[in-house]
């Protein structure tokens, strides 16, 4: 085997290469010491079994309870403490639960869920807007040794069903309604249009009521919270001991490039990456206050919403609403108010901020914010620089996916406090993954700094990431473990490059590089040229099947102001103005056949862009599997601007 950047002896010696180094090669004592960060009823036998690498096992033998861990353990040191800040901008409710009280609630829902027939093992599906049942919720299901599966509340009947029908809940717990934007969401329609689509639709639903939308209670199906909670006032539901390798949750990708995945998750090893990871790598302190803007429907909602913060005896800031309303300065009127000391975000809310006045986001006192961790997407250098500026804060990057619930690469300022970031790079290889990149045409590993290649991952996985995809073991293989040249790593399906330092450089998917005449283009690097043009706030760029030239790359912006491409006259000044953009940073090979200007981009409901939908619409197919798409009009526009 080559030898890997990880292992490499010559390279320096800094507190994180050391501190890496270790996490590689003295694995298990490393893990060890990891594994001290969280409670274990039972201590475990082994530190990993990675006889088959691909289904390594961590804290063999060892019994523990994630809820135990993010709630009762509290309650010794922090029993008043905040624990779960829950805010509402749309309907202005703003509920504070010390550990105390999340003790008491999490149980209560433990209980009625006991009530309800739900037992170890068992799924249930979680349909949740922001609110506090929704933590309530998935805690009393890893209390109890239930697998939670939430499923994000802005998705419509038909992406709900076929989780349903993956995941065969026992029982889904949902709202009356969420809201988004001044708008009430009625849930009941779409859940009742889902367990009629499902085939597997389970027999009872809990329902908690908001008082938002007008419900219509199904005899015999539905429950509703608040009377059952009633009877459960002075619930004792002790935690169930886990088998650390035994599954916590189920959780889908973004669905991104295709058919989402199940990821399935465990108990022990989720738990104590997590916790480090607050150590290590987001400055948590514990009593402080964490702040992430996701939602419990992604992985950034699951780890550092719900589990991260929790585990590590920090407040959490759970929030339902956009970044701009009221106003702009909403975040951070609550980082103010609530001392936030750590934010997580994704670049794409900071784009959404960038449309705005930066005067709203420093009108605050932001004395207590270390950072602001920004994940999920390339972060283009001028929005990481404009939001900079705008709160006066480090900006954070970091790489990270579903499937392995905690960072790939990062910065771990908690390691090195004087390590600094690179423009345009994550970071370099987290503690515990070790990082490989692969040339995509031969299989061997890269060494020298400065080639760009498929990032891999050498199992075993670290503690955290991902055990299989839910009932379906040879997708997960097939997927993940055999796609590059037959070699037996996990593919993360990301290009990469590494300098002589470490850090590396995202620079696209797999599937987002286009060959224009023998020339292969990352489609990100074509985006960063178009978008250091002053009047472009976002832009996409996809490859298009191309007689000639085998692929052309073509673009579609959003101006700041769309007025300066009003008429077909002003839109080909504007175009000649960002090809020639590309000419002067890329070279002419670049340059795309055309740029048109939309009025938005289409996005996954997490904000990410859908480069295959509109690369179908570019070449007249058909775009596939939407469900988890936010607005599937904004295609029509693609379609009607091509003709
Ligand atoms: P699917 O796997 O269903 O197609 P998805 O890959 O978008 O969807 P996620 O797991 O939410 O689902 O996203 C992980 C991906 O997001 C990464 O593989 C990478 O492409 C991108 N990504 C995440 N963080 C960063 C980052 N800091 N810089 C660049 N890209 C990032
Ligand atoms: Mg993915």
């Amino acid at each position: 085997m080559p030898a890997s950047h990880a292992t490499d002896p010559t390279s320096p010696s800094t507190p994180y290469a050391d501190f890496y180094r270790r996490s590689i090669d003295e694995r298990e004592a490393f893990w060890a010491e990891q594994a001290q960060l969280i409670d274990w009823q039972q201590p475990f036998e082994q530190v990993c079994d990675a006889r088959n690498p691909a289904f390594a096992r961590w804290f063999v033998g060892g019994r523990t309870n994630l809820c135990h861990n993010a709630v009762d353990r509290h309650l010794a040191e922090r029993a008043e403490q905040n624990a779960l800040i829950c805010v509402s901008s749309e309907t202005g409710a703003e509920r504070v639960y010390s550990y105390r009280e999340l003790h008491a609630e999490v149980q209560r829902m433990a209980a009625i869920l006991l009530d309800l027939g739900v037992r170890k093992g068992d799924r249930v599906l979680i349909y949740m807007p922001m609110i506090a049942e929704a933590a309530f919720a998935m805690l009393a299901c890893v209390r109890i040794g239930v697998i939670h599966s939430v499923v994000f509340g802005g998705f419509a009947s038909h992406a709900l069903a076929s989780r349903i029908d993956d995941a065969r809940p026992a029982l889904i717990v949902t709202a009356d309604a969420g809201m988004r934007a001044g708008k009430v969401l009625p849930y009941q329609p779409l859940l009742d249009e889902a367990l009629r689509l499902s085939q597997h639709p389970p027999k009872q639903v809990l329902m908690v009521n908001r008082g938002l939308a007008e419900l219509h209670p199904v005899p015999g199906r539905d429950v509703d919270y608040a009377a059952a909670r009633e009877r459960c006032l002075h619930a004792q539901v002790p935690c169930e001991w886990l088998e650390s390798s035994e599954p916590s949750y189920i959780l889908y990708t973004s669905g991104t490039t295709g058919k989402p995945k199940g990821v399935q998750r465990d108990t022990g090893g989720y738990a104590v990456a997590l916790a480090a990871s607050m150590r290590h790598i987001y400055l948590g302190e514990p009593g402080q206050t964490f702040f992430a803007t996701s939602d419990i429907g992604w992985v950034v909602g699951h780890s550092y919403i719900i589990y991260g913060p929790l585990l590590y005896g920090m407040a959490t800031l759970m929030y339902e609403g956009l970044p701009i309303r009221p106003d702009a300065g909403i975040w951070w009127q609550l980082v103010e108010k609530y001392r936030v000391s750590v934010m997580f975000s994704a670049p794409t809310a900071a784009r959404v901020l960038k449309k705005q006045d930066p005067a709203y986001l420093s009108r605050y006192d932001l004395s207590s914010l270390k950072a602001l961790f920004l994940a999920g997407e390339p972060l283009d250098e001028p929005t990481a620089s404009w939001i900079g500026a705008a709160i006066n804060k480090p900006i954070i990057d970091n790489y990270w996916q579903t499937e392995t619930g905690w960072p790939i690469l990062a910065l771990c300022s908690g390691v090195e406090p004087t390590a600094v970031g690179k423009i345009g790079s994550p970071g370099r290889a987290v503690y515990g993954f070790d990082v490989r990149l692969i040339d995509e045409l031969t299989g061997a590993d890269i060494t020298e700094p400065n080639h760009k290649g498929v990032l891999a991952i050498a199992g075993p996985l670290p503690p955290g990431c991902l055990q299989t995809v839910w009932g379906d073991d040879e997708r997960y293989l097939k997927t993940y473990w055999s796609s590059i040249q037959g070699r037996s790593l996990y593919n993360t399906f990301d290009w990469g490059l590494r300098d002589a330092e470490g850090y590396t450089f995202i620079l696209g998917r797999t599937d987002d590089v286009i060959n224009v005449a023998g020339h292969r283009l990352g489609t990100r690097e074509i985006e960063e040229a178009i978008a250091s043009h002053p009047n472009v706030a976002e832009v996409a760029v996809v490859g298009r099947a191309d007689a000639l030239k085998g692929q052309v790359a073509m673009a579609f912006a959003v101006l700041k102001n769309p007025a300066l491409a009003a008429s077909a006259e002003q839109a080909r000044e504007q175009e000649q103005a960002l090809m020639q953009i590309v000419d002067a940073q890329l070279g002419a090979v670049a340059r795309p056949a055309r740029v048109c200007f939309v009025g938005t981009l289409p996005k996954t409901r997490s904000g990410k862009l859908l480069r295959r939908a509109m690369q179908a619409v570019c070449e007249g197919r058909d775009p596939g599997d939407l469900s988890t798409m936010d607005d599937p009009a904004v295609l029509q526009q693609i379609r009607d601007l091509l003709g």
